[in-house]
C-alpha cells in the first residue's frame, strides 16, 4: 500500500507523537488523518521510524527542489543559529525524550545545531528515492560512490545515536555499527565468528541480546549459537530496510570501522574506549590529525552519560591512541590529536 501524505510539494517535513496510553503507546502522525493502535513499547520507536521512513519514500522531490525545512520554520528547532548553509538532508530529530519524532529536510548548519538529531546516512534511502534525485540533477547511470568512509562511519554513528535506546551498551553499539554497514539488501547481515573475536564480542551474547529486546534486530537459529562460525540477523530497523543494495564502499566503511576499534590498548579496556577510539578516529581530521567536537555529543553518540566523561577519558588516556586532549571547562569543547600511527588513511575520507 502507497501511503498518501497530505502535504503539498516541497514542504518535506514529518512529525509523529508517541502518546503513552493505557494499552501501549499511540502513533498520532500530522500528516495522517486516522488515530493512532496501541504499539509494544519495545517496538514504538521503530515502528515510528518506519511510518516517517515511509513518508519520506513516498513524497520523493529532487535534490535541486529540496530546501531546509528548519529555516522555513524560522529555525524554532534549535537555539544557536548562523544562517543556513551546506547541503540539504533528511534528519531525523526526537523530542520530549523520544515522544515527538521528526524526519525533516535540512541544511548541514541547522543539523549540527539541533540536539537530539541525526542526518540520515544516504545508505537508508532507498534507491528510488536516490535515482529520482540524481534523475533531477540530470544525471544517469550508476550513482556516484558517495561519502568516503570516515564520513559513513561518522553518519552511521550519529543514526545510530537517534535509532538506539538511550541506555544502549557500547558493546551493543559496536556491533550495530557493523551489522548497520555490512547488512545486505534484504537487511540480513552474517557477521563472522572472527570480526566478533577481533572485537573482542565473541564470548559475548549481551549485545545480542540488547538490541533484540531493543526490536533493533532478531537473530536466525543457528550454529552460531553452540560456537558456530557467524552469527545471522535481520535488522528491524524499517528506516534501515528501505536502503539499496549493499555496496562495496558500505562495507569498506565496516572495515574501517573496525580497523579504527583496535589501535593500540583500546581492545583490552572493552567496548567502551573501543568505540570512542572509533567515534574520534571518525571525527579526526585526515590532513591535521586533530579534531574538535562537544563532549556532549560524544557522549549521545557513544552512549554514556556525561557526568562519566572524566572516566571515559581516563581509560581513552591508557589506550595510546591520543597524543593529546583537551576539554574546555567553559564550553565543553573537546580538542584532541591522534597519535601519528592511529590517524585515518588519507583515502578513508572520499578519494577512491
Ligand atoms: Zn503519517
Ligand atoms: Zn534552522
Ligand atoms: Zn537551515
Amino acid at each position: 500500500m502507497r501511503l498518501r501524505t497530505t502535504c503539498p510539494a516541497g514542504r518535506r517535513t514529518w512529525t509523529v507523537e508517541l502518546r503513552p496510553q493505557t494499552g501501549g503507546p499511540v502513533l498520532f502522525c500530522e500528516q495522517c488523518p486516522a488515530g493512532g493502535r496501541p504499539l509494544a513499547a519495545a517496538s514504538a520507536r521503530s515502528a515510528a521510524l518506519a511510518h516517517l521512513a515511509r513518508h519520506a519514500r513516498c513524497d520523493v522531490l529532487p535534490v535541486h527542489m529540496r530546501t531546509c525545512q528548519c529555516h522555513e520554520r524560522g529555525c524554532r528547532w534549535h537555539s544557536r543559529h548562523r544562517g543556513c548553509a551546506g547541503s540539504i538532508r533528511l534528519l531525523l530529530a526526537r523530542e520530549r525524550r523520544g515522544r515527538v519524532w521528526r524526519l525533516a529536510d535540512s541544511c548541514a548548519a541547522c543539523a549540527a545545531a539541533t540536539d537530539h538529531a541525526a542526518v540520515v546516512p544516504d545508505t537508508i534511502l532507498s534507491a528510488s528515492v536516490l535515482a529520482a534525485c540524481e534523475s533531477g540533477r540530470g544525471r544517469r547511470g550508476r550513482l556516484p560512490r558517495g561519502p568516503g568512509e570516515q564520513t559513513r562511519v561518522r553518519e552511521m554513528l550519529s543514526y545510530l545515536a537517534a535509532a538506539l535506546p538511550d541506555g544502549t551498551e557500547a558493546s551493543a553499539r559496536l556491533l550495530a555499527l557493523q551489522c548497520a554497514l555490512r547488512m545486505n539488501a534484504v537487511a540480513e547481515v552474517r557477521i563472522p565468528a572472527g570480526l566478533l573475536r577481533a572485537l573482542r564480542l565473541g564470548n559475548r551474547t549481551d549485545p545480542w541480546r540488547e538490541l533484540e529486546q531493543a526490536r533493533w534486530l532478531s537473530r536466525f537459529p543457528g550454529p552460531a549459537d553452540s560456537g558456530g562460525t557467524a552469527v545471522v540477523a535481520r535488522l528491524l530497523d524499517a528506516g534501515l530496510l528501505t536502503q539499496s543494495p549493499a555496496r562495496p564502499d558500505r562495507r569498506r566503511a565496516a572495515d574501517w570501522a573496525l580497523r579504527s576499534a583496535l589501535p593500540g590498548r583500546a581492545a583490552e579496556g572493552g567496548p567502551l574506549p573501543q568505540l570512542v577510539a572509533v567515534w574520534l578516529t571518525a571525527y579526526t581530521s585526515p590532513e591535521r590529525g586533530d579534531g574538535l567536537m562537544e563532549s556532549d555529543r560524544m557522549a549521545r553518540d557513544c552512549g554514556f552519560d556525561l557526568s562519566a566523561l572524566p572516566d571515559v577519558l581516563r581509560q581513552l588516556d591508557a589506550t595510546g591512541l591520543l597524543k593529546s586532549l583537551d576539554v574546555c571547562p567553559d564550553s565543553g569543547d573537546l580538542r584532541w590529536k591522534l597519535a601519528e600511527q592511529w590517524l585515518p588513511r588519507q583515502g578513508d575520507h572520499g578519494a577512491p
